[in-house]
């Protein structure tokens, strides 16, 4: 499947934003958002959050191009259509650690129930060609093609962290980013990261 070969390409530029803080990014690919609901479930540690970490991108603040140089980025949601792929190369090509950001972005949970029903191509045929009365068209346009399959993020891209859970609890997160920022951030090291992650008592699948 070439389109969807991974990319492990990095240009990440500039790191650390304001005051040498860490760059934050987190990313809304085909997931229902629950995830970042959950992220707002840290309730008042995001003020803690906002001095730990530059938040530079995220569904949550209105940026439109995902910038370079970002240390962490929390990628919620599998790769169901060509804008997530797209994104989710940008996201590799940009960002130093990249987390998969619950059950839909690790394995395709939710987002995936699709696949057995084979290339949705011919299904949007037969609704929206074969089955109606008039102006008989498939969806384009500025709708993104969807994918032949719904893929886990790390069969597109590298994934240095895996964070389960659907979502992962609020405690999971702070956990992880936590323990993300004891480490310097870098790809060389995330390993010993994930390793102090894994001990944590609130990592846990489902
Ligand atoms: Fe939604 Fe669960 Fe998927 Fe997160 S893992 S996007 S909460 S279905």
């Amino acid at each position: 499947m070439a389109d969807t070969a991974k990319n492990s390409g990095h240009d990440q530029g500039q790191g650390r934003g304001q005051g040498g803080r860490p760059r934050l990014a987190t990313v809304w690919l085909g997931g229902c958002s629950g995830c970042h609901m959950s992220f707002l479930d840290l309730d008042e540690w995001l003020f803690d959050l906002a001095e730990l970490f530059d938040v530079v991108y995220s569904p949550i603040a209105d940026i439109k191009t995902f910038p370079a140089g970002v240390d962490v980025a929390l990628v919620e949601g599998a790769v169901a259509n060509t804008d997530n792929l797209d994104l989710a190369r940008d996201v590799r090509a940009r960002s130093a650690v990249v987390v998969s950001f619950g059950d839909c972005a690790v394995t395709g949970n939710v987002t995936a129930m699709r696949n057995p029903l084979g290339d949705p191509a011919a299904i949007l045929r037969r609704v929206y060609v074969e089955r109606v009365d008039r102006d008989p068209q498939v969806p384009g346009g500025a709708v993104p093609a969807l994918l032949p399959q719904v893929l886990p993020l790390h069969q597109v891209i590298d994934v240095d962290v895996f964070m389960p859970g659907c979502p992962p609890p609020a405690e999971r997160i702070k956990e992880a980013l936590v323990g993300l920022l004891a480490g310097t951030l870098t790809r060389a090291t995330t390993r010993s990261t994930k390793a102090t992650l894994a001990r944590g008592a609130s990592i846990r699948f489902g």
